[in-house]
């Protein structure tokens, strides 16, 4: 597809600037909810990325996926049934010290507690329910900087590459950037880890189990994908080098290791590592701005939040900029954007918490956390209403609270 498709909402005017009255900058998995979202609701919108149109598709990182996750992207005609691994089982322990629980989708009374698919394969749903639709849609373009407002718009340049800045006007600009590194207006807790990511296979068939082993180096998760295993391996930075230079059969051993002898692994594929820390914007909305997804928000993977979470920040923001299906008169009013920041405080924060609060319990090989953490698997394991407690903000997210 062309990368110019222009709708009636984001058309060039005889002054040669763009216009479009929702600009969407940053086509990733969240921003590109949204475009679908708002579309599905009538409300037209330009998207716009700085990275070539495939380039996402071969992002190495496999997301768990909320089952609430999966029934919003069902309503967008972007779920990818057959690239989507059921999780019908979580098995949480931890190495070196005693109690485990387990959480099962049977006994939550839902198909599977969540599914796992590569970000590529998300992505490329996404993509092409967009190209079905014919959204407007630019890539290999970049929103450099915020502008300024005047009259009602805010005025800001598109840079392509190679090419004239185009400038362009919008009621209101939605960040959906990713993770936003070196901005003032993001506090940062760098948790000193970092993830390798790699594909394994097992000697024994998964049986669509999932693994959340908490180690002394930090938490390791093994999530059923196709018939391997996707590993998130949480090491201080020094591992992480040393974990990526090795050849596939010393990662192999490596990982038995660090997991115990549970599972045989067999064989393990190209790794590739991200560094980990809690990025919190303390303004979500501006003037005739507000920022979506990671951008907003960058969690821990631990316990599978970070895309969950963004989708419903993108979802939310479409309801509020279409009450009842109708848009709008002007999507950057204040009011409109505050009542939104403000109603996504509890999921976010609530979020960040749970997920913060699990990196530091699980990452500290202290012996009374040790017991204490033992103690709380035992009880998770003992107490029904516990485990649902937890299982279901995995199944839901905020609304399992
Ligand atoms: C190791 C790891 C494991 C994870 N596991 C899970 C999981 O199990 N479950 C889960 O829910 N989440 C997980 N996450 C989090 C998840 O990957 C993110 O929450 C999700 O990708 C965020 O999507 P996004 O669209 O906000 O950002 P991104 O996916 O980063 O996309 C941002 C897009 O914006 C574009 N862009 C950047 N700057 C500009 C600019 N100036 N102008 C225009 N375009 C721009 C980029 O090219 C990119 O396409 C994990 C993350 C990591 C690192």
């Amino acid at each position: 597809m062309a990368d110019t498709l222009l709708t009636p909402a984001a058309t060039a005017a005889a002054s040669d600037a763009l216009h479009a009255d929702i600009l969407i900058s940053g086509a990733g998995p969240v921003g590109l909810t949204l475009a679908l979202a708002l579309a599905r609701r009538g409300q037209p919108s330009l998207l716009v990325d700085a990275r070539p149109r495939d380039a996402s598709r071969a992002d190495p990182r496999a997301l768990a996926l909320s089952h609430g996750t999966r029934q919003l992207l069902e309503q967008l005609s972007a779920w990818p049934a057959r690239a989507a691994t059921p999780i019908t089982t979580i098995h949480v322990s931890q190495r070196g010290g005693f109690g485990r629980t387990e959480m099962t989708a049977a006994e939550e009374g839902v198909p599977a507690l969540g599914y796992v698919v590569r970000y590529g394969d998300l992505w490329t749903a996404l993509a092409a329910r967009a190209e079905q639709e014919g959204l407007a849609w630019r890539d290999t373009t970049r929103v450099a900087d915020h502008g300024s407002v005047a009259d009602g718009q805010r005025r800001l340049a598109l840079h392509r590459d190679g090419r004239l800045p185009l400038p362009c006007t919008t009621r209101l600009l939605v960040h959906a950037e990713g993770t936003p590194y070196d901005d003032p207006a993001v506090s940062v807790k760098d948790y000193g880890q970092h993830a390798v990511l790699a594909e394994v296979s097992t000697a024994q068939p998964h049986g669509n189990r999932a693994w959340e082993r908490f180690t002394p180096d930090g938490p390791l998760a093994l999530l059923p994908l196709e018939d391997k295993l996707a590993v998130v391996f949480t090491v201080p930075p020094e591992k992480a080098e040393r974990l990526l230079a090795l050849d596939d059969a010393a990662f192999v051993a490596a990982l038995q290791a660090q997991f115990g002898r549970r599972l045989a692994f067999t064989a393990a594929g190209p790794r590739a590592s991200f560094p980990l820390a809690l990025r919190l914007r303390g303004a979500l909305a501006g003037e005739r701005e507000v920022w979506i997804g990671n951008t907003a928000q960058t969690l821990h993977p631990v316990s599978g939040q970070g895309f969950n979470l963004g989708l419903r920040d993108a979802w939310e923001l479409a309801e509020a900029l279409t009450p009842h299906g109708l848009a709008v008169r002007d999507p950057g009013e204040a009011r409109t954007l505050a009542a939104y920041a403000a109603a996504r405080q509890l999921d976010r924060r609530g979020s960040a918490v749970f997920t913060d609060g699990i990196v530091r319990l699980f990452s500290n090989d202290a012996a009374p956390l040790r017991i204490a953490r033992g103690l709380g698997l035992l009880a998770l394991d003992l107490v029904p209403p516990a485990r649902h407690f937890v299982a279901r903000r995995m199944i839901w997210g905020a609304r399992g609270w």
